[in-house]
């Protein structure tokens, strides 16, 4: 019997088989179809020489195929690995040689790097999403060639299906082994703490490849029998017309897409009537994203999680979201948390301290990396987050930054985030990062770069004058340099260590004697 997710469109197909579950482009599929495509596929990549336990990669946008790949990988005991399209070449190479793919499946867009990347790799077949040809199989003919029988591989929840690469915002991105009962529980607890429903149409524009784009939404729509509606890049224009185009009633984002859609020219005439879920997560929210869409009247929520907890930890119910401006919400149904103070204590109310995670969605460990999992781990087996947080009385959690992004400045401990979201508030400035820099005086001191606002001019001065009145001395950046776009991830995310290498501080006017 398969228990695991490769068996969703067959089970799905049992109960709705005439509902449509995927639409892309002008292209739309049945649960009927869907199934009867991830039969044939998991036929043809068993024919390739995928078994149990082989990695399968797949690299390219938000498409079918991605979630066709994923599902026959399963319906085999195999585990898929999705892959960053905004890599390089060599960092892709090392994906691929990490996970040890035997089979990478990739859009026509991208078979430069896939040639490329594939010597040194154990990959032994290509399949294109493009035309055949030049040592890459047909993706189609693979599918219209291979038989439609049924799939008798025997896969249990704790068999591994998915190896996912964290967002790399901190260093080179590790592999996170998510079991089919991970993903199955991170659903679950979609679906036990929202109101996602079977009539839900669901608009998947994060990346699939990182966790929050696959399975926050995406996968809970497809357990439903929802609609998802894929498109393949984000361009905010695009995502508005769709939106309306399509009555799309549920969407995730991180908050760059949303403070992108709500910048561009056609949002005050896009009709949104339809969207009945906002969801964002990923990455600190800034206050304003909330505010703009609370002002526009829409139901906006709030996650926080991490690939390693498949990945939801926090959420923040929309009919919770005035109440609890900034907070990340209570810990998912089948999740809990705990918050501990660097000795280890439990940190109390208010108290800042690490966030840890147990729970069935919950990784058991990084892709051959013993070290890494054993250091991710508590003895007591809780997920070290890596993240600061603090719980009001009523439970509540509120994510301060990054324990790493921390910096100390005269003996006070610093939250970039803070500083972040107040330098936010001033209306020259569009986006920000602050990192901690060397001191003589304070050991450490703050050091923000700016991009403005269209139309606004560089004023250090006004800037940190704005800040004089919001925070604490020594919280306020000693250096502010202006940049004209921020190094992130493909997810949104600032890259802290690239921000640190590419706009240090300036070098400091010669005193004269
Ligand atoms: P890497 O682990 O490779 O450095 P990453 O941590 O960014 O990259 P992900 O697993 O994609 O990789 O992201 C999880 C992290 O994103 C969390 O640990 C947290 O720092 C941040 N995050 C997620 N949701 C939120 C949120 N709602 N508020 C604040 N931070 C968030
Ligand atoms: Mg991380």
């Amino acid at each position: 019997m398969n228990q695991g997710i490769g068996s969703w469109p067959a089970r799905r197909a049992r109960k709705t088989p005439e509902r449509t579950a995927l639409v892309h482009q002008d292209t739309e599929f049945t649960y009927r179809e869907l199934d009867e495509r991830v039969r044939r596929l998991a036929h043809a990549l068993r024919s390739l020489g995928v078994a149990r336990g082989d990695r399968v990669a797949y690299l390219g946008p938000n498409h079918p195929a991605f979630l066709e790949t994923l599902f026959a990988t399963g319906a085999l005991g195999a585990v898929f690995v999705p892959l960053n399209t905004r890599l390089a070449v060599p960092e892709f190479a090392y994906h691929l040689a990490d996970s040890g793919s035997t089979v990478l499946v990739h859009s026509a867009g991208h078979t430069e790097t896939a040639t490329a990347a594939g010597p040194g790799t154990n990959v032994r077949h290509r399949v294109t999403l493009g035309a055949a040809g030049a040592g890459a199989l047909g993706y189609e003919e693979l599918l219209t060639g291979a038989t439609s029988g049924p799939l008798d591989e025997p896969v249990g929840p704790d068999d591994p299906c998915i190896i996912m690469y964290t967002s790399g915002t901190t260093g080179r991105p590790k592999g996170a082994v998510l079991s089919h009962a991970n993903i199955t529980w991170n659903s679950v607890n979609v679906l036990v703490d929202t109101d996602l429903s079977a009539d839900e149409v669901t608009l998947v524009v994060a990346p699939l490849f990182h966790t929050a784009g696959l399975n926050m939404t995406c996968l809970p729509t497809l357990l439903k029998g929802g609609r998802v509606v894929l498109l393949e890049a984000f361009d905010a224009g695009h995502v508005l017309a769709t939106v309306e185009s399509r009555r799309v009633t549920y969407m995730f984002g991180v908050p760059t897409m949303y403070d992108a859609m709500s910048a561009h020219p056609r949002w005050p005439r896009t009709d949104l009537s339809s969207l009945r879920s906002v969801n964002c997560g990923g990455a600190p929210v800034p206050a304003r994203t909330i505010d703009t869409y609370l002002a526009r009247g829409l139901a906006f929520s709030q996650g926080y999680g991490m690939t390693e907890a498949s990945p939801g930890v926090l959420f923040l119910d929309r009919e919770q979201t005035a109440a609890k401006a900034g907070s990340a919400g209570v810990p998912h149904f089948f999740t809990d948390t705990r918050v501990t103070l660097i000795d280890g204590r439990a940190a109390g109310p208010g108290e800042s301290g690490e966030i840890l995670v147990q729970g069935p969605n919950v990784m058991t460990g990084y892709w051959g990396r013993p070290a890494a999992t054993a250091a991710a781990f508590t003895d007591d087996g809780w997920l070290r987050t890596g993240d600061v947080a603090r719980t009001d009385e009523d439970g509540y959690a509120y994510i301060v930054d990054r324990v790493k992004d921390m910096f100390v400045s005269g003996g006070e401990n610093v939250y970039p985030a803070e500083v972040e979201n107040a330098l936010l508030s001033h209306p020259s400035v569009r986006e920000c990062a602050v990192v901690g820099v060397p001191d003589p005086g304070w050991g450490e001191v703050g050091h923000a770069v700016v991009v403005l606002a269209p139309g606004a001019r560089a004023d250090d001065q006004r800037i940190i004058a704005h800040l004089r009145d919001r925070l604490a001395k020594y919280k306020i950046p000693k250096t502010v340099v202006f940049a004209d776009a921020l190094p992130r991830t493909a997810s949104g995310k600032i890259m802290k260590p690239a921000v640190r290498e590419t706009y240090p501080p300036l070098p400091a006017e010669p005193t004269r004697p």
